[in-house]
C-alpha cells in the first residue's frame, strides 16, 4: 500500500520547523528518519495531512560534548553512534546498543530523536536512554522544555509529547571510570526487534559482587522497566553466583504477575526475560553469554 497524499515542508531552521509544525496543528507530523513513520503511513496507521521533515535542520544532528557529558542533536543517526561520529561518553554502551538495530539500511537514515519519540518499548534507545537517565530537550512555538526520558515515554507509541513539540536533543551523563554497562537483545535473528532487552549499569566489589546495580528491561511491558525487585536478588552477588531461574520470581514482582496466575505462554517470556538479564550481568562482568 502507499500513503495518502500529504504536503511536505523541509525547514532548514528550528524556529522555522517548530512554526511549521504549529502551524499545521493536530493534522501534522514531523518525520526524521522516516523507518518508522513511512510504514505506518503505508498501512494507513497514520495519515498525516503535512509532514514536516527535520533531516534539513543543521542544528539537530549536532552533538556535542558538554562539562557532564554529552547532548545528542535529535536527527543523530543510530549509525553514527555506531561509527563513532557522535561523541561517546558511556565507554562503548551507546555504538553497541547502536550497531543492534534493524540492519545497516534502518541505521543509515533512523534517528534517536525518532525512536525516542516512536516509543516503542522493544527498540534500543529507549530502555538505553532510560537507564542512562537521559534528559530529551523538547521545543515548540510556546517555548522549551526538559524532559526526562524516563518521563516522556508513556506508554506502547505514546509520549508526554505535545503535537507541536519536537524532540531538539537528548542529554547524556558522562558514565563514571568505574561504572560497568552491560547489554544484552535477545530476538530470533539479527535485525530484528527485541523480544527481551535487558541493560545493566552499576559498580562492583573488589571480589566481583554487584554493589550498586541498576537494572532495565525492554520488550516486557509497553514502556522500559526498572527491575527494582531483581536489583534487590542481584546486589552482593556476582552472575556466576545466580541461575537465570533465580531471577524469574523478582522478575514476575517487577512485571507485576503472580507466578501462581500466569499461563505457561507468560512463563516463557519470563524464562526468556530472566536469561536476557542474565547474559547482560554476564556481559557487564566482561564473559560472553555462554562463558
Ligand atoms: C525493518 C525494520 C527493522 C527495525 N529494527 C529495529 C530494531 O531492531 N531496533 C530499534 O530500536 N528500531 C528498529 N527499527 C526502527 C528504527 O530504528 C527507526 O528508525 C526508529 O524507530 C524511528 O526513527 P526515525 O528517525 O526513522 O523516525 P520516523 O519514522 O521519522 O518518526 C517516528 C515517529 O517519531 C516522530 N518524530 C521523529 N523525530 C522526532 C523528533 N525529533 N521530535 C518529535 N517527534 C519526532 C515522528 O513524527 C513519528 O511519529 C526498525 C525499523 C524497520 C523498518
Amino acid at each position: 500500500m502507499k500513503a495518502p497524499d500529504f504536503q511536505y515542508q523541509r525547514p532548514t531552521t528550528l524556529d522555522e520547523a517548530t512554526g511549521l509544525l504549529a502551524a499545521a496543528g493536530e493534522d501534522g507530523k514531523v518525520i526524521a528518519g522516516g523507518q518508522s513513520l513511512v510504514p505506518i503511513m503505508n498501512m494507513r496507521l497514520a495519515e498525516p495531512e503535512t509532514l514536516v521533515d527535520l533531516t534539513g535542520v543543521a542544528a539537530l544532528r549536532t552533538s556535542r560534548e558538554t562539562p557532564t557529558g554529552a547532548s545528542y542533536g535529535a536527527t543523530t543517526t543510530h549509525m553514527m553512534f555506531e561509527y563513532g561520529l557522535a561523541p561517546d561518553v558511556t565507554r562503548g554502551l551507546l555504538p553497541h546498543a547502536a550497531a543492534g538495530i534493524g540492519y545497516p539500511a534502518i541505521r543509515n537514515r533512523g534517528t534517536l530523536g525518532g525512536s525516542l519519540a516512536h516509543s516503542d518499548s522493544s527498540a534500543e534507545w529507549p530502555t538505553v536512554m532510560s537507564a542512562l537517565d537521559a534528559t530529551a530537550h523538547v521545543r515548540s512555538v510556546r517555548g522549551t522544555r526538559a524532559v526526562p526520558v524516563r518521563e516522556l515515554l508513556l506508554g506502547f507509541f505514546t509520549t508526554a509529547l505535545e503535537p507541536d513539540e519536537l524532540i531538539t536533543e537528548v542529554e547524556v551523563r558522562r558514565l563514571a571510570p568505574t561504572a560497568r554497562w552491560g547489554m544484552y537483545k535477545m530476538c530470533r535473528k539479527p535485525g530484528e526487534f527485541a523480544e527481551s532487552l535487558g541493560v545493566v549499569l552499576g559498580e562492583r566489589d573488589a571480589d566481583g559482587a554487584w554493589r550498586d546495580v541498576e537494572l532495565w528491561l525492554g520488550a516486557a511491558t509497553d514502556r522500559p522497566l526498572r527491575l527494582s525487585s531483581t536489583e534487590a536478588a542481584v546486589r552482593g552477588r556476582a552472575a556466576a553466583d545466580l541461575a537465570p531461574v533465580r531471577l524469574v520470581e523478582p522478575l514476575a514482582a517487577d512485571i507485576g504477575q503472580s507466578l501462581s496466575a500466569i499461563d505457561s505462554t507468560a512463563r516463557h517470556a519470563l524464562q526468556l526475560h530472566a536469561v536476557t538479564v542474565h547474559r547482560a550481568l554476564r556481559a557487564a562482568e566482561g564473559r560472553t553469554p555462554h562463558e
